[in-house]
């Protein structure tokens, strides 16, 4: 049968539909007319045009994340080769934030997601409770690197190889011990009560990015700094380290609708990271690399089905809606789970006891 492609939302199927449902030239029952040369012009530049819109935003949905890294990449090396690390890092780090908040809304992964949670001060409050006291403890971690390794590293660290192949094996190196700190808060009872702060989260974007329990927080950054520290890492790598890993969990956790093909088994990014904030464990309890995903790759915890995951994140266990209740929680985290059971049973008997009896 004659006809034109049919382009729909994106991801849908193209789809054969006859020229006359395309509104190109009115049907009469029971035959096709004639069709007008000028007619199938129009017909063939809508093609192209539709052809041309889906090509570009796939394009644009596969470039979006290696873009935005090598701006974050090449201004964290400005800022290093300059000597102005931290104005270079904030410039960088809240210029990020503003163009994650824009594409968020412009071409959400989720449009579930885009509606509020009630949860914008306990994120922010945690960001900012975590980020202060956790930054200095990195700091004064980095300073008894250095005070054992000295400027240029220790002696176990290559120090022969190219600076940027120290820095992508620093990265690793740190990124052994967050992985391990990470699987352990999810597979240690004790450690997941902190943890369940940052996956009580129903919906991903970038401002939960740093929702995590103060306790949680210094517990990876204490695994991941030692392994640098065990390493010997020299100065400028503890940098690179430092600056690099809040830019990949921002893109991380937004909600922006994008493509990685054979970037999701190097890099840690959105794609797998919304399997693990799955409410199924077997989904939830994989992806544990904060930046890259080899240690993952070789624990066998990389997961990456070629579907899409659910929208409907979060924990089975309950966590308060209050920044200071989050806070508390963990402490209380026995009494809380044993008194939400025994509300949810009352309430089920409640319900049980009022249907009427056939
Ligand atoms: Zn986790």
């Amino acid at each position: 049968m004659r006809g034109v492609k049919k382009f729909g939302p994106a991801f849908a199927q193209e789809t054969t539909i006859p020229l006359c449902e395309a509104g190109v030239h009115a049907c009469k029952p029971g035959r096709e007319t004639e069709i007008s040369k000028e007619s199938v012009k129009m017909a063939i530049a809508n093609d192209i045009t539709h052809t041309n819109a889906r090509r570009f935003r796939s394009f644009i949905r596969y470039i979006t994340w290696p873009v935005l890294m090598i701006a974050c990449v090449w201004m964290t090396h400005l800022g290093i080769s300059k000597d102005q690390p931290i104005i270079y890092f904030n410039i960088t780090y809240f210029s990020l934030a503003l163009i994650i908040c824009v594409l968020e809304r412009i071409m959400p992964h989720e449009e579930c997601w885009l509606k509020s949670d009630g949860q914008i001060v306990a994120d922010l409050g945690h960001t900012v409770l975590s980020k202060i006291p956790a930054q200095i403890w990195a700091g004064l971690i980095i300073l008894g690197i250095l005070e054992v390794a000295g400027n240029d590293g220790g002696v176990l660290w290559p120090k022969s190889w190219h600076p940027a192949i120290q820095v992508i094996f620093g990265l690793l190196v740190a990124e052994f011990g967050l992985y391990w700190a990470h699987r352990f808060a999810h597979q240690w009872p004790f450690l997941w009560r902190f943890h369940a702060v940052h996956h009580s989260v129903v919906r991903l974007w970038f401002v939960n990015t740093g929702r995590f329990h103060i306790m949680d927080a210094m517990v990876s950054i204490s695994l991941g700094q030692a392994m640098l520290l065990i390493a010997g890492a020299p100065e400028f790598v503890m940098l690179w380290t430092a600056m690099l890993t809040p830019f990949i969990g921002f893109l991380t956790h937004c909600n922006i609708d994008m493509r990685f093909g054979l970037l999701s088994y190097i890099f840690n990014t959105p794609e797998l990271h919304r399997w693990h904030h799955s409410r199924s464990k077997e989904e939830g309890n994989t992806n544990y690399g904060e930046n890259f995903m080899l240690w993952d790759q070789l624990f066998g915890t990389f997961f990456n089905p070629p579907r899409r995951p659910s929208p409907n994140i979060g924990i089975g266990d309950f966590m308060p809606q209050s920044f200071w209740g989050q806070l508390k929680c963990p402490f209380v985290w026995d009494r809380q789970q044993a008194e939400t059971h025994n509300n949810e049973a009352s309430s089920m008997n409640n319900l049980a006891a009022k249907k009427p009896k056939i």
